[in-house]
């Protein structure tokens, strides 16, 4: 049974740090003419009204996309900031927005720089998330699945576009996700060696995500980049104290313009917020 709804956390600052290192890698993707299927295991709704009741009741964005709108002037001086602003500022209501209205989820970030050769798959078991992400007026060359995400990346490999991004970010409602989603990658990347594959993992005091990280380490991957973003310490959080993302084969240059936009964006999510980015397999 499903009870997990991305509408109560969106643009939190987990979302925030994910859809960053989601938008630098399509940068990277863009920067050649080949043609790319991008797909999303975890689609979620697409696009998130701020005023949504789900949304107000924990108010996570508000340490989150929002503080960051607020600080925009200053957070533009990183090139890719700036460029991930502005992606921001398209997806709300307005045109010239002093607000922000709306939060824009992984589905919106990929559909809108998605290019005519370009393919995208999303995702979404939810039935009822399913049904608001197909009400999404997003590119035409969008597929909407309705089912599970993880076979259904396996069952869509190999792809026909000479590149790959695949963006897995699951609720982790179950602690066996982690093993799930570890095992999936291992075989998706059996089937897509040169596929670049994004992770989400939450840090919890728990920390089961280092059974995720130990797995793919011992089922031999190679390059490996992971960046972890803590707004808390795990004693003093009884919740998630932070946000990791792995990327699988990341562009090269990736880590240190990550590295550049996550030193400044950091410290406006707090003073106890800090930015580790790292090799955790290396080549
Ligand atoms: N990726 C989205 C974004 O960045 O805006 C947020 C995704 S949210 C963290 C996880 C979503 O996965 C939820 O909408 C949930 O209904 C969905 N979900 C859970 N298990 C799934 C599965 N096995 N396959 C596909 N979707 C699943």
């Amino acid at each position: 049974m499903l009870s997990y709804q991305h509408a109560y956390h969106a643009g939190n600052f987990a979302d925030v740090h994910k859809h960053l290192v989601l938008y630098s890698v399509i940068d990277h993707l863009l920067r050649k003419e080949s043609s790319v299927t991008y797909i999303d295991t975890h689609a979620g709704r697409g696009r998130y009204p701020l005023d949504a009741e789900e949304t107000v009741r924990l108010g996570e964005y508000r340490d989150g996309a929002e503080k960051l709108w607020k600080e925009r002037e200053q957070l533009a001086e990183d090139p890719l900031l700036a460029d991930w602003l502005e992606g921001l500022a398209a997806a709300q209501s307005q045109q010239s927005p002093k607000a922000l209205d709306h939060y824009p989820g992984s589905p919106w970030w990929l559909a809108q720089r998605l290019r005519e050769q370009d393919a995208l798959r999303l995702f979404e078991l939810h039935p009822r998330e399913h049904e608001h992400l197909s009400r999404q007026r997003l590119a035409d060359r969008v597929r909407h699945v309705h089912g599970d995400g993880l076979s259904g990346l396996i069952d869509a490999l190999p792809v026909a576009t000479p590149r790959l991004c695949v963006l897995v970010d699951p609720s982790y409602e179950r602690k066996e996700e982690y093993g799930e989603v570890a095992a999936t990658l291992l075989e998706a990347m059996r089937k897509a060696r040169h596929g670049i594959m994004l992770v989400w993992y939450p840090l919890l005091p728990a920390e089961r995500h280092e059974a995720l990280l130990d797995a793919l380490k011992a089922g031999g991957l190679r390059k490996i980049w992971r960046s972890e973003l803590t707004v808390a310490s795990p004693q003093r959080e009884r919740g998630m104290y932070g946000s990791g993302m792995l990327v699988i084969n990341p562009p090269w240059g990736l880590d240190r313009r990550l590295e550049d936009a996550m030193a400044r964006l950091a410290p406006v999510l707090g003073d106890a917020s800090c930015h580790r980015g790292d090799w955790w397999v290396p080549e």
